[in-house]
């Protein structure tokens, strides 16, 4: 994709704040974060979301956000952290290229990532239920 700014970053056509890097990811620093040591795990080939990324590139993309998680926690001293990974524009996608933060949390940091609690009724738990399962069945 010529014109996507992820993967310029995350093929080094633009240099950019590089936590890590190997054949098939680059790791690094939000240039908006959230909080100190908000990180992006961006694969060097383009997917657009979770939908399109390959099964097998997934797997590395999230064992490689946990051993980020783990240092990034280590290093910052980060009392907490979130794992957030956004799909389409009205789930708060903006680049439309696969991408996983990684965003450290400190105690009375403001909260920015959640949502407001709703209460699950009989009524559309039956119908999730019900509408799942006509979508095809056991999950393979
Ligand atoms: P999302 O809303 O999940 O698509 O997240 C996109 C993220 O990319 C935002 O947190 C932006 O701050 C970040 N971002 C956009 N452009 C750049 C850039 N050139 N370098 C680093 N981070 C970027
Ligand atoms: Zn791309």
């Amino acid at each position: 994709m010529s014109d996507c700014i992820f993967c310029k970053l995350a093929n080094g056509e633009i240099p950019t704040a590089t936590l890590y890097e190997d054949e098939d990811f680059r790791v690094i620093l939000d240039a908006n974060p959230a909080t100190k040591g908000h990180c992006l795990i961006l694969p060097k080939k383009h997917y657009a979301d979770v939908y399109e990324i390959p099964d097998e590139l997934l797997e590395k993309a999230f064992i490689l956000a946990k051993k980020v998680a783990a240092r990034m926690t280590e290093a910052m001293g980060c009392d907490g952290l979130n794992i957030v990974q956004n799909n389409k524009e009205a789930a708060g996608q903006t680049v439309f290229h696969f991408h996983i933060h990684i965003i450290p949390r400190y105690k009375n940091d403001g909260g920015m990532v959640g949502w407001k609690p709703g209460k699950l009724t009989e009524e559309a738990k039956n119908e999730i239920l019900s509408a799942f399962s006509a979508a095809g069945g056991a999950l393979q």
